[in-house]
């Protein structure tokens, strides 16, 4: 077929020719399948498959995108039904482009089709590029709100390309980011890319987004993300997107996918935790200077969660850490340990709020550092 036109779409549509194929998304935690990522595809009338390359951007130019996103709304509520009857904690992943969003009843409609076919909010993701974040799309950027305080889980798409800018990173509320394409394609050719992305992991780790990255073909550059503290990877490497009943059978299976160890996340939770003491003597010492009310606001917006739960240490101790650790009494020391530095934390913070001289701090904070080294020895 010759590039496409509007009255092909509209035909395609109204012929019921688009459909999704599941691309899987694996977990470095585990090693398996923990959900999948809807396509686009259509299938014209003579059989032959068109990805969304040949027909998107027209679609979304003319706005067309909005009826085919609204016309694969109960398909996409239907398969997520379907994968949860079984598996009720695997999510479905789908794109979203700032067309849909700003349309009308966008969001209204999109819960009730999901809902009305029975199947759980919580377990979908949207995910959306950084279009949605320019100035003038505060309808767009409303409707990505809604969808959160709904349970939505929303991701942002292809980040680290085009304009992506941290800056955007705290004004919607995101879950996820996704790597683009382009930099974990060539993680392993360029070590540059290997660099960028291994900071743009720490810095979603930091700002308690979590990484996915996708685009992953070969063993090398899954070994440099795992390495990273990547926990999701979409690639070729295992697999392409399938038809959902493929994909259904690949998660019945439950094979474990990735059979590597997810070394990268103990040692960010390990610089995390040295991090974590440096950041909370830092503001105790702020606070200890008792300063007027505003440094004092500042000052507590900066401190670190000290909750031992919360950190991105305890996060690992009691995620991944749990999963993997088989060394059973050595992790138990560790969570001990763990806990005690936390004790030592809220002790520290309360000491400093109540004024107490300069020799009662600096005597919790060489506790905390004994306790500190205690737990880096365990981990
Ligand atoms: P995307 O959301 O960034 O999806 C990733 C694309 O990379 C997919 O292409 C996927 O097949 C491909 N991919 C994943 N891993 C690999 C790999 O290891 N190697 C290679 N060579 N490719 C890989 P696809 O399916 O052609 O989709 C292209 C884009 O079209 C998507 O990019 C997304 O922006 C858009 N799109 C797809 N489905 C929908 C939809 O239902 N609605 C909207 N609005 N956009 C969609
Ligand atoms: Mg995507
Ligand atoms: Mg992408």
């Amino acid at each position: 077929m010759e590039k496409p036109s509007l009255v092909d779409l509209a035909k395609a549509l109204v012929n019921d020719e688009f459909f999704y194929h599941i691309h899987p998304v694996v977990s470095l935690e585990t090693g398996t399948i923990i959900g999948g990522e809807c396509l686009l595809r259509w299938r014209d009338e003579t059989g032959s498959i068109h990805y969304p390359g040949e027909f998107i951007p027209l679609a979304e130019e003319s706005g067309f995108i909005v009826d085919i996103g609204r016309a694969m709304l109960p398909k996409l509520a239907a398969h997520l039904r379907e994968l949860n009857s079984s598996f009720p904690e695997f999510f479905l992943t789908v794109n979203i482009s700032q067309p849909e969003l700003e349309s009308n009843r966008f969001v209204e409609d999109f819960v009730s089709a999901i809902q009305d076919a029975g199947a759980n909010l919580a377990n979908i993701r949207v995910e959306i590029t950084e279009r949605v974040f320019f100035p003038g799309y505060e309808k767009t950027q409303l409707a990505v709100q809604r969808l959160s305080d709904l349970g939505v889980q929303m991701l942002l798409d292809d980040f680290g390309v085009g304009y992506s800018s941290v800056e955007y990173l705290s004004q919607l509320p995101l879950v996820a980011l996704k790597v683009a394409f382009e930099l974990v394609n060539s993680i392993h050719e360029q070590v540059y890319n290997f660099k960028v992305m291994r900071h743009l992991i720490g810095l979603g780790h930091q700002l308690g987004l979590y990484i996915i990255a996708e685009g992953i073909e070969s063993e090398e550059g899954l070994t440099l993300l795992a390495s990273s503290g990547c926990t999701e990877v979409q690639g070729f490497l295992f697999g392409k997107p399938l038809p959902f009943d493929e994909f259904l059978r690949q998660v019945q299976e439950g094979r474990r996918i990735w059979t590597g160890y997810p070394f990268g996340l103990d040692y960010l939770a390990q610089f995390d935790h040295i991090d974590l003491r440096r950041d909370l003597i830092r503001e105790v010492l702020v606070l200890h200077t008792r300063h007027d009310e505003e440094t004092r606001q500042r000052s507590l917006a900066r401190l670190p969660n000290i909750d031992a739960h919360s950190c991105l240490f305890g996060k690992w101790y009691y995620g991944a850490g749990r999963l993997r650790l088989t060394n059973a009494e050595n992790y138990k020391a560790l969570g001990v340990a763990h806990e005690d530095f936390h004790e030592s934390c809220h002790r520290l913070l309360e000491a400093a709020n109540e004024g107490q001289p300069l020799q009662v701090l600096i005597a919790i904070i060489s506790e905390l550092s004994e306790q500190s080294r205690e737990v880096m020895s365990l981990a």
